[in-house]
Formats: structure tokens, C-alpha cells, sequence
């Protein structure tokens, strides 16, 4: 098999590409390097089943090129990140939406599977926890811009049943707050990589709002094997998969377990939403998978607990800023 992983140099399809490699498949890894690096696939430059191309989806022909000489696209590519969804929606429509039904479009005129990961945000603020698969999506106004990043996965998914009908090959995963090594901990990246940078760095965590706000927080390596899982077994396709963890943990919660772990003296420090994000941003209050599809049809249970996910995390993030790549 030749996979082709768009946003191989992001996160999530770092990760993707080392596992599908250590399945001893082989890789094709695409990114336009906008948002990922290439630092994050250093690993993978001698390995000769692996071959990165550096392009956008945005890029038709190269595209179609690409996905004629793979057999399974597991599309990762996209604009992800609560600051970035509030700075440029428009970016986030092009390239969640846009894009994608290029891609979608592609990949059924050549009749190649597609694996389409989508989020959690898509449930937006619907108060009935845990999110099944089939329920309700809940968003704010379209004058707050967080509600975009929700649409565009939404609308992805849209156009993905409407390939599916079409006899697109296809699965959708639900992707629960990823954490893990490659994170970004930037003003752009997720909780975990900016409190575990604030953290041994020696500044104050800062905790948004008064920090009951709850989340699930998912290591990478359980998201990456539940991806690879929806992917390859035959009887999801044409299903979307909640991956997450069932653990609910406020954010305060969070920013002091990573204090204890990582052992730093850092104070927690609130901070009012709109003072990060401006005033254009609704936060969610709780999220929680319900993981039964999952459990029951791909035999996903995710196993690394918070401390452990979070002390690898810590030691990676450490090992970085030591070698002077945070
Ligand atoms: N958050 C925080 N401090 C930060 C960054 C985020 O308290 O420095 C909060 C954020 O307001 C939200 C939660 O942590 O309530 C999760 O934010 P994240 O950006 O990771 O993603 P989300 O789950 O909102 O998509």
C-alpha cells in the first residue's frame, strides 16, 4: 500500500506518517510547510518508504498527480487553531472547504479511499454531553469568528457524504484535543503545548476565563492508531468516529497537573477570553466524546493516561528548548 498523507508536516501527520511506516507501508507525506515543518519529519529523511513532496492542495494538477500514484489519502491538511480561526476565517473556509472538495472531487474521479479527519469543534457548544456521533451541532453567531473553523469542518463533511453517495470510498474521524510531542506551543497551538512551554519556561500559566471550562485531552499515539484503524477497516467505511479520551479535565486542572509534573514553580495566572482572542470568540464549556462507535467497530480504546502522555510531552518540549527548536 502507498498512503498519501496531506499535512504530513503538521502535528497529527507527523505522527500518522511514522506509524503507517512502521506498518511497513509506504508514505507519501504532502505539506505546503505554511503551518508545518519539516523539522517534525527529520526522523524520516533516510527512510526509504518515505517521500516528501512540498505542495498545497490548493495545487490541482500536482495533486492529481500525487493521488493517481497513491491508493488511500488520509487528509490532515488544514487550518487548525482557535487563534487562527478568529485572525483569518477566510483562510480557513479556503482551505478546509475549498480545498477539500477538490481534493474529494480528485479522489472520485480516481476512485481512491479518503480518510477525512474532522473535530470535536464540529458539535460546537451543544450542552448534551457526551457527543454522540449523530447528535446536534450547536454554534454561535456568524459574527464570532470561532464558529468557522466548526463550520468548515461541517461543511467538509457535508460535501464527504455527498462524494460517498456519489461511491466515494470514505471514512470521517472526530478528532478530541490532541496533545502530545510536535505540538504546536505557539499563540496558535492548543492548551496543553502553551502551558507545558509556559511551565518550563518559568512564566505564569495562563488559565483562560476562571478555568472550569472542561476538555478531553487525547495523546497523539491513541489518535493516530484509532486514524489508521478507521482507515484500513473495511466495515467504517462511510461512518465518521468520535477518537478522543473520556477523561474530563477542567483547564485549571490541566495547568496544575503540569505544574506537579513538570515540577515547575510557575504561578497560574486568569485571563479574560477576549483579551487573548479579541472580541469575536465564544468558548466551548464542556466536550466528551462518547467513543462506543469507536470501541465497538474499531477495537479503539486509547491507552496512555493523562500523567504519562503529559510527562512524554514535557520531556520532549524540554529536549527542544534545549536544543534551541522551541
Ligand atoms: N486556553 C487557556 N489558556 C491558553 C490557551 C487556551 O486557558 O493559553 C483555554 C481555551 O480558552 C479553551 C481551552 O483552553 O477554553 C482549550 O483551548 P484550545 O485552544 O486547546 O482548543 P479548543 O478545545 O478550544 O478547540
Amino acid at each position: 500500500m502507498r498512503y498519501l498523507v496531506t499535512g504530513a508536516a503538521g502535528f497529527i501527520g507527523s505522527h500518522l506518517c511514522t506509524s503507517l511506516l512502521e506498518r511497513g507501508d509506504e508514505v507519501w507525506g504532502l505539506d505546503d510547510l505554511s503551518k508545518g515543518n519539516l523539522k517534525k519529519l527529520e526522523h524520516l529523511s533516510k527512510n526509504l518508504h518515505f517521500r516528501f513532496i512540498r505542495g498545497s492542495t490548493a495545487e490541482k494538477e500536482k495533486l492529481r498527480k500525487i493521488m493517481q500514484e497513491t491508493d488511500v489519502i488520509f487528509h490532515l491538511a488544514a487550518v487548525v487553531g482557535v487563534k487562527w480561526y478568529v485572525e483569518d476565517p477566510v483562510k480557513v473556509i479556503q482551505v478546509n472547504v475549498c480545498q477539500t472538495m477538490d481534493l474529494l472531487e480528485l479522489a472520485w474521479q480516481l476512485g481512491k479511499k479518503v480518510i477525512f479527519t474532522s473535530t470535536s469543534e464540529v458539535y460546537g457548544k451543544n450542552a448534551e454531553v457526551p457527543f454522540r456521533e449523530n447528535n446536534n451541532r450547536v454554534y454561535g453567531p456568524s459574527a464570532a469568528d470561532r464558529w468557522c473553523y466548526a463550520v468548515s469542518k461541517s461543511a467538509a463533511e457535508h460535501l464527504c457524504f455527498g462524494y460517498l453517495r456519489k461511491g466515494l470510498p470514505l471514512v470521517i474521524v472526530r478528532y478530541f484535543n490532541v496533545y502530545g510531542p510536535h505540538g504546536d506551543s505557539s499563540d496558535y497551538g492548543g492548551v496543553t503545548a502553551r502551558f507545558i512551554s509556559q511551565a518550563i519556561t518559568g512564566k505564569p500559566l495562563t488559565v483562560h476565563g476562571d478555568g472550569s471550562q472542561t476538555r478531553c485531552f487525547t495523546y497523539v499515539e491513541d489518535i493516530v492508531e484509532g486514524t489508521i484503524r478507521a482507515g484500513l477497516y473495511p466495515e467504517a467505511e462511510g461512518k465518521i468516529f468520535n477518537l478522543g479520551s473520556r477523561r474530563e479535565t477542567t483547564i485549571l486542572e490541566l495547568a496544575q497537573l503540569i505544574l506537579a509534573i513538570s515540577g515547575a514553580k510557575g504561578d497560574i495566572v486568569f485571563q479574560a477570553h477576549e483579551e487573548f482572542y479579541g472580541p469575536y470568540y465564544e468558548d466551548i464549556p464542556r466536550r466528551i466524546p462518547d467513543l462506543s462507535a469507536a470501541e465497538q467497530m474499531l477495537g479503539y480504546f486509547p491507552k496512555v493516561t493523562l500523567e504519562n502522555g503529559l510527562r512524554t510531552t514535557i520531556d520532549w518540549q524540554r529536549q527542544q528548548m534545549l536544543n534551541g527548536k522551541a
